[in-house]
């Protein structure tokens, strides 16, 4: 079932303060998870500009998180735990130490999205992907693309107030929305998108956190638009991976936190055995 695999699983310098690692696989453990890639944004070890807040900002940093899950290994047979740092967008992929690509399981990468030009926007995010291709080639390590939709969410509805026709949009419950609907509102060529996604052998994210973003502007239309993006991509042959990208559980009232949008898996037609992914990375070279 697809809920229990969570690629996206922030665990590291984002945990709350004096919270080891140990309550936050209990957390996965409790919500059903058994196949999680722990993550942290590479950046927080990598030039930061801060001290750590739990592992010290460096590469050594990196490899104790590491070394801290593999130490919880023992308590949590029932998981499987694969060590996944995220890369943003303007990472110099070349300039990535050894020990940190020795240390990783495989590797979660951000795309730049410049903003409001589609043409722009597609031409950045294609160029990233052949970059994580390259990288992925060299270190031997898969790779996956992180929220391909998040900026285009964020702009649309997030950072800024939504445009009229977005917040009169009426909803479809049964899709029907064009392509060039979709990438007017996503700003990007899903086609362009979806032909270098499969070029360069790179599954894209189904993203929870950006699924709780978009659902938290309380129009269904923009949701509905999003599953329709993906499908767009699948029927293109573009392979996708669950992931919550979760950072915290702990809300207000107690276990709140992000989930897998295993909802959205369903309507796609996509269970557990069609993520290539984990078959892939079960086999790299750091698992037994
Ligand atoms: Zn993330």
């Amino acid at each position: 079932m697809i809920h229990t695999i969570d690629l996206h699983y922030h665990a590291g310098q984002e945990r709350k303060d004096d919270v080891p690692l140990e309550p936050y696989l209990q957390h996965a453990r409790l919500t059903g998870r058994k196949i999680l890639g722990l993550t942290d944004h590479l950046g927080k070890y990598l030039n930061a500009q801060k001290p750590g807040r739990h592992y010290a900002a460096s590469v050594e940093g990196l490899r104790d998180y590491r070394a801290d899950m593999d130490a919880n290994k023992d308590a949590f047979p029932d998981l499987t735990l694969f060590f996944a740092p995220e890369i943003g967008p303007k990472e110099d992929l070349a300039a990535i130490p050894d020990p940190v690509i020795d240390s990783s399981d495989f590797f979660i990468g951000e795309v730049a999205f410049p903003g409001e030009d589609r043409a722009e926007n597609t031409e950045a995010f294609v160029t990233r992907m052949a970059a994580l291709r390259d990288f992925s080639d060299a270190t031997g390590r898969e790779i996956f693309v992180a929220h391909p939709f998040r900026a285009a969410v964020n702009l649309r509805l997030i950072k800024r107030d939504a445009e009229s026709w977005v917040y009169t949009m009426n909803p479809r419950w049964n899709g029907g929305f064009s392509i060039e609907e979709l990438n007017t509102f996503f700003l990007l060529d899903l086609e362009v998108l979806a032909d270098a996604a499969t070029t360069h052998r790179l599954p894209l994210e189904i993203n929870g956190n950006t699924q709780f973003r978009i659902r938290s502007s309380n129009l269904p239309a923009p949701l509905q638009m999003l599953w329709a993006a993906y499908a767009e991509l699948k029927q293109r042959g573009v392979e996708f991976v669950p992931g919550s990208d979760q950072h915290n559980f702990q809300g207000g009232v107690g276990r709140i936190g992000g989930a897998v949008p295993a909802d959205c898996f369903h309507a796609l037609g996509i269970d557990a055995e069609d993520i290539h992914f984990l078959i892939r990375i079960a086999t790299s070279p750091m698992q037994p």
